[in-house]
């Protein structure tokens, strides 16, 4: 039984960008004029911390107005069901990844997680690649970062703050496991999804991003991220991005030569 609370506190990043996740995986709440979005819903034994962690921060669950997801695997959308029945939020993911939320495509990683059940939730908004999302001054721009899944999206978050704008960014899955060579042959999918996550990461190179996001905290670093704000530092940074995109690109490599 896993504890109601997060074993990462919950913490505001900079501007409206909240982390209300755990070390299993990431949750951002953005706290917009027009509602709260959330960025991914965890695990379903999350519910509770994630109730308790917007607490924590000052965020009123029922402001919910949001709920978008990274990709379509189940450690992302696990309390997706619960947290629109309590808020009546909109969901949100990919015209793609829709395919495995709806139940089409059985390829929700379930089953690696260790669940039985097989998850499916009807998506009330679907996303194409460069939709921006627009919450009051917030926007929310989605782009293609496939390789994870087929419809993995990035988020470049663009919010006010200090009397400008900044912008944070989140690639929505870098993880190998579901690119690994025996995932792939055993779903009967083709391993050129992994030319196309590196295509992707190509593509962002040029991003203007002040604070990165992880997808899971390992991503971002987030617990120095934490210690760092409670030292009164800000998390500000232009050259994380860069760093972020040549950790994820080693990460990918080294796993695919060492599977070679
Ligand atoms: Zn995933």
């Amino acid at each position: 039984m896993k504890s109601a609370k997060s074993d990462i506190e919950a913490f505001r990043m900079h501007g409206n960008v909240y982390f209300v996740g755990s070390s299993d995986v990431s949750v951002h709440a953005i706290d917009t004029e027009e509602g709260i979005v959330l960025i991914d819903t965890g695990y379903p034994y999350m519910y509770e911390q994630i109730l308790d962690s917007m607490a924590s921060v000052g965020l009123d669950i029922s402001r919910v107005v949001a709920l978008i997801h990274s990709h379509g695997h189940y450690d992302h959308f696990g309390c997706t069901e619960r947290l629109k029945a309590l808020t009546g939020a909109k969901t949100y993911i990919s015209r793609t990844d829709n395919e495995i939320v709806n139940g089409t495509l059985d390829l929700s990683w379930a089953e690696e997680l260790g669940f039985d059940r097989l998850p499916t939730f009807d998506c009330d908004v679907l996303i194409d690649p460069g939709d921006v999302l627009t919450f009051g001054s917030t926007t929310v721009r989605c782009e293609a970062a496939p390789g994870h899944t087929a419809g993995t999206l990035a988020f470049f978050i663009t919010s006010p703050s200090d009397g400008g704008f900044f912008t944070a960014a989140m690639h929505g899955g870098i993880g190998p496991g579901s690119m690994s060579r025996a995932f792939l042959e055993k779903r009967g999918l083709s391993l050129e999804c992994r030319e196309k996550f590196f295509a992707g990461l190509d593509r962002f190179a040029d991003e203007k991003v002040d604070l990165v996001l992880g997808n899971h905290p390992y991503q971002n670093k987030t617990p120095d991220k934490l210690a760092k704000t409670k030292a009164g530092e800000s998390l500000l940074d232009p050259e994380e991005w860069r760093r972020f995109l040549d950790f994820a690109r080693k990460y990918v490599s080294d796993y695919i030569a060492k599977e070679a």
